[in-house]
């Protein structure tokens, strides 16, 4: 049941998804801690090895799901990295799935991997993906500088 098939990205595409192609270095991709806070419902915690923190809210993770499939969803609707759906395309409250995963595991070293609740799992989110998008005060705030907005 997998549409995700091979796709080619184009320069112009990567680039639009990783918001700005900065230099990054080995030590600010590797994590010394890892928390999931799946009972508190939180979200995901970081503690990197070049002492930086990072913290995401599973909506957000959500909402930044890697997988071929949500970047063409968000590409297709003109929705950034761990921005949420309009509220016109939202189907009714209610029925909106719960923005939790059920399990997250590792995979391999290198990445991080969600089971939502809502039954997508399809992600990987590798640890340069997380930090390139730290949602900190001080990396979404330099993150504005540089890319502005475009509307
Ligand atoms: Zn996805
Ligand atoms: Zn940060």
């Amino acid at each position: 049941m997998s549409h995700e098939g091979i796709r080619f990205v184009s320069k112009e595409e990567q680039a639009r998804e990783s918001e700005g192609n900065r230099p990054i270095s080995r030590i600010a991709i590797t994590p010394e801690k890892v928390r999931v806070l799946l009972t508190e419902g939180k979200g995901l915690e970081i503690d990197w090895a070049d002492g930086h923190r990072s913290a995401w809210g599973f909506a957000w993770l959500r909402d930044a799901c890697p997988c071929a499939t949500c970047v063409d969803e968000r590409k297709n609707e003109g929705r950034k990295i761990g921005q949420p759906k309009s509220k016109a395309a939202d189907l009714l409250p209610m029925y909106k799935p719960l923005a939790k995963p059920a399990s997250a595991h590792a995979v391999g070293r290198y990445a991080l991997q969600f089971n939502w609740l809502d039954g997508h799992s399809g992600g990987i989110y590798s640890w340069e993906y997380l930090r390139r998008n730290c949602q900190c005060r001080e990396c979404t705030f330099a993150a504005a500088e540089t890319t502005g907005s475009p509307n």
